[in-house]
């Protein structure tokens, strides 16, 4: 899973409670992850830690400090399919691109310690939930191709999320995006589609045109994503392949192999063309 900066809200200014100056601002969705009461957070090389913040009046307390840890915030993050416009069908394989609706709640932080990334703590957080409107490119595999290609069900999770996130680092390669411009939630069973499930979406509302990008050039762009990952010479997974930035999830479960066997298999069957419209016959279990 991972997050994003995108939609309104309206910039939220950041206070210095000592002495009351304007350090900055930040996009609302930001403060959520960045910004939380307890996050540190980090101006022109000094640090702060959030006291309040306060939605209302789009506002953040922060208080100068020096501490010895950073703070990661952990988010759930559901997709809903809300209408499929194009769906090229690769063998098994279903590619999809339409609307969804993206809701992501920020659930807790991490504190970490700076030297050793140890974790120190967790805490929970109480905000609010955000939607998102805006298009996505998804693929739908079924189990059988899965567990036909060696990978077991446990398996699966780590895979699916090894390779959205691949998928994502990736997408500048046929989009002219940056990887904070796309977010992916992967799930072994999603609710509108029943089985293991790929989603990489745009962050802004209303969709920006890599999603669809990654539609027409799925196939250069899941090949290109394989390679990348058999390539990188880790043992099991870096920020360089399989690893993101702005997991919201901790960066867990990640299976660097099972996601290059899983990329292999949605890879059997394609096409370098894609279709426009629906397909003619509906799967059963597609949104
Ligand atoms: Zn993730
Ligand atoms: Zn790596």
């Amino acid at each position: 899973m991972v997050n994003l900066r995108a939609d309104g809200g309206g910039p939220v200014s950041i206070v210095d409670a000592d002495t009351g100056s304007l350090l900055g601002t930040m996009d609302s969705p930001q403060t959520h992850y960045q910004a939380h009461t307890g996050a540190i957070y980090v101006h022109q090389g000094e640090s702060y830690v959030v006291e309040d913040l306060n939605e209302d009046d789009h506002c953040v307390v922060v208080r100068r400090a020096n501490p010895d840890y950073y703070t990661t915030a952990r988010d759930v993050t559901q997709i809903e399919v809300l209408e499929t416009q194009r769906t090229t069908q690769w063998g098994d394989v279903a590619v999809h691109f339409g609307d969804v609706k993206v809701t992501t709640q920020v659930v807790s932080f991490q504190r970490k310690a700076l030297i050793s990334n140890e974790v120190l703590g967790e805490e929970p957080l109480q905000l609010g939930a955000r939607d998102l409107f805006t298009k996505a490119v998804w693929f739908v595999m079924d189990n059988r191709s899965l567990t036909g290609a060696g990978l077991i069900e446990a398996q699966f999770p780590g895979a699916l999320h090894a390779a959205e996130h691949a998928a994502i680092g990736l997408l500048p390669l046929v989009a002219s995006s940056d990887r904070w411009d796309i977010g992916g939630v992967s799930t072994a069973i999603h609710a509108d589609t029943g089985v293991p499930t790929i989603f990489v979406y745009d962050g802004h509302p209303g969709g920006a045109g890599f999603a669809e990008r990654g539609y027409d050039k799925a196939k250069v762009w899941l090949a290109a994503t394989r390679d990348a990952i058999k390539a990188c010479e880790c043992e099991s997974g870096c920020p360089s392949c399989v690893q993101s930035p702005k997991c919201g999830n901790k960066n867990n479960p990640l299976d660097k192999d099972a996601a290059v066997t899983l990329i292999d298999v949605l890879l059997e069957d394609a096409t370098d063309q894609m279709r426009t419209g629906q397909p003619d016959h509906a799967a059963p279990l597609q949104a």
